[in-house]
C-alpha cells in the first residue's frame, strides 16, 4: 500500500509482515522451484503460529479482525516471495471468505479455526478441464443420496491440490436448472474417492502442489455444503474479492522485488565508463515502474475501501480493475527489471528469472485479464446506464450540438 496511507497499526503490521517474510529460507524458495519440494506445509504453520493467517476474519476464529486494507499491506510483503508462496498464504482468506460469510457455526469450528491455526490446508477447486473462465459450466456433479452427496469430476490446476486437506469445491446439483441456480459449493475431505495426479510441469509458480483432482463417487456429508443447495454463484461472486484483491497485492510485491534488485544493479554497474542508471533509457524504465506500481497500489487500495461500501457491483469494478491492472503492471516491471540486467538478469544468478516465469501466471489466473475486461465494462455500462443524471450535459457543449438529424444511430 502507498505509505502515505499507512495507519500505525498498518506500519506494525507491514514490519511484523516483513520481519515473517526475512525468515523464509532461501533454500525453500529454491527447493520449491525445482520441485524438490512440493507442498511447503511449515511454512503456513509457521504463519499461523504468527497468527499472520486469515487476518480479516473474526478473532474468535484465529483471525485478527481487521480491514481489507491491512490485509493487503500483508499481501504486498508476502507477494516478495513468488506467486507460489503468496497464493499459499493467501488461500484460508480466500477460501475462509466462503466459511465465514456462508458456512455454519459448525464450519466455522470444523474447517476455519484449524485453517487459521495451520492444523489443516485448504485449496480451492473451481476450473476444470473444459474451461476456467466458463466457471458457471461446470460439470462436476454431485448428486444427493440420503444424508450425504456422490461427488463426480474432475479439476484442474489446484494450487494445494498434492499437499491440502481439504478443498472447497464448486458442483453440479441441479441438471435443469439455469447455470447460476445449479451449482453448490462444497467442502470436501482428501479421502476415499478423491485423487490427485500431477500431471504437467509448469513454467513458474512451482511447489505449490498445483494439480489435477479426480472425484470418483465421493461421499460428502450434507453438512459440509457452504450456504444453500444450488446456491453457489453468491459464494462464487463472494470469493472473487479475495481471490483477485490478494493476485493484485501480491503482484506489487513481487515486482517491487525485482524492481529494487534492477535498481540497485544499475547504480552499480558501468558501461561506456558510467553507472548505467545515468542512462535514460535505463533510469527512465525504473521510473515508469516506480509510478506503474504506486498506481497499482492506489487502485488496489481504492478496491480494499471499496469492499466496505455497500455497492456490490462498485466493488466488483473496481476489483477487476485492480486485478488486471496490477498483475499487467507487475509483469512489465520485472521485464524492464530484466532488460536493465542485460544477460545477467537472464541467469539465475540473479532471481528475476524466476520472478518473471512467476508473473506471466498472474495475468491469468483467478480470472483472465480478459475477463476481467469483461467485468469492468458489464459494470460500467450498467452504472452508467442505470438512469443516474450526468454531472453536467457535456453533450450539449459542442457548437452544434442542436443539430439532432446529425446524430444518427443505425
Ligand atoms: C499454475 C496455475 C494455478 C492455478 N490455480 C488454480 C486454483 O488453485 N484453483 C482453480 O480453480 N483454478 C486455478 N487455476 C486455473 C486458472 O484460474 C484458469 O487457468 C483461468 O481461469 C483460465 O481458464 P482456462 O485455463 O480454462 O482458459 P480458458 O477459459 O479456456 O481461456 C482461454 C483464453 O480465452 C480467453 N477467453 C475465454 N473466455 C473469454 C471471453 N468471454 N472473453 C474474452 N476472452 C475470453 C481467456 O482470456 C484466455 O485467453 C490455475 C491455473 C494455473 C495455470
Amino acid at each position: 500500500m502507498l505509505d502515505s496511507l499507512l495507519t500505525a497499526e498498518q506500519r506494525a503490521l507491514q514490519a511484523e509482515m516483513r520481519a515473517f517474510v526475512r525468515e523464509v529460507p532461501r533454500q525453500l524458495l529454491l527447493d520449491m522451484d525445482a520441485e524438490r519440494i512440493r507442498y511447503p506445509r511449515e511454512f503456513l504453520e509457521k504463519a499461523a503460529r504468527q497468527r499472520l493467517l486469515g487476518l480479516r476474519f473474526p478473532e474468535r476464529f484465529g483471525g485478527r479482525g481487521l480491514p481489507w486494507q491491512s490485509e493487503i499491506v500483508a499481501l504486498e510483503e508476502v507477494g516478495v516471495l513468488g506467486t507460489s508462496l503468496a497464493c499459499l498464504y493467501s488461500l484460508p482468506s480466500i477460501v475462509g471468505e466462503a466459511i465465514t460469510v456462508f458456512g455454519t457455526e459448525a464450519q466455522k469450528e470444523k474447517y476455519l479455526r484449524p485453517t487459521l491455526a495451520g492444523k489443516l490446508t485448504c485449496a480451492e477447486a473451481l476450473t476444470e478441464p473444459r474451461g476456467g473462465s466458463d466457471f458457471f459450466g461446470t460439470t462436476t456433479q454431485a448428486r444427493r443420496d440420503g444424508d450425504a452427496y456422490v461427488l463426480n469430476g474432475q479439476k484442474r490446476f489446484v494450487v494445494g491440490a498434492e499437499g491440502a486437506d481439504y478443498f472447497l469445491v464448486y458442483a453440479r446439483t441441479n441438471a435443469e436448472a439455469p447455470s447460476h441456480k445449479a451449482l453448490s459449493a462444497f467442502l470436501v475431505e482428501r479421502g476415499p474417492g478423491v485423487e490427485v495426479q500431477h500431471v504437467y510441469g509448469l513454467m513458474g509458480t512451482r511447489g505449490g502442489g498445483t494439480g489435477r483432482i479426480y472425484f470418483r463417487d465421493v461421499r460428502v456429508p450434507a453438512e459440509n455444503v457452504v450456504g444453500r443447495e444450488n446456491g453457489a454463484a453468491e459464494i462464487f461472486y463472494r470469493m472473487m474479492v479475495p481471490e483477485r484483491l490478494s493476485s493484485a497485492a501480491g503482484a506489487i510485491g513481487m515486482a517491487r522485488a525485482a524492481l529494487e534488485v534492477a535498481a540497485r544493479y544499475s547504480n552499480q554497474r558501468k558501461a561506456f565508463g558510467q553507472v548505467i542508471r545515468s542512462f535514460e533509457g535505463v533510469s527512465f524504465q525504473v521510473a515508469d515502474s516506480v509510478t506503474k506500481l504506486d498506481a497499482a497500489r492506489g487502485l488496489v487500495y481504492a478496491a480494499a475501501r471499496a469492499t466496505e461500501g455497500d455497492d456490490a457491483n462498485r466493488t466488483r469494478r473496481l476489483v477487476s480493475e485492480a486485478k488486471k491492472f496490477a498483475t499487467q503492471a507487475a509483469w512489465e516491471v520485472i521485464n524492464h527489471a530484466m532488460q536493465i540486467m542485460g544477460g545477467i538478469g537472464y541467469t539465475n544468478v540473479y532471481p528475476i528469472e524466476r520472478l518473471l516465469r512467476d508473473a506471466r501466471l498472474i495475468m491469468i489466473w483467478t480470472g483472465t485479464n480478459e475477463v476481467m475486461d469483461l467485468v469492468i465494462q458489464h459494470e460500467y455500462y450498467k452504472e452508467l446506464l442505470s438512469g443516474q443524471p450526468a454531472a453536467r450535459d457535456v453533450e450539449a457543449d459542442a457548437a452544434e450540438a442542436d443539430k439532432t438529424e446529425e446524430k444518427v444511430f443505425e
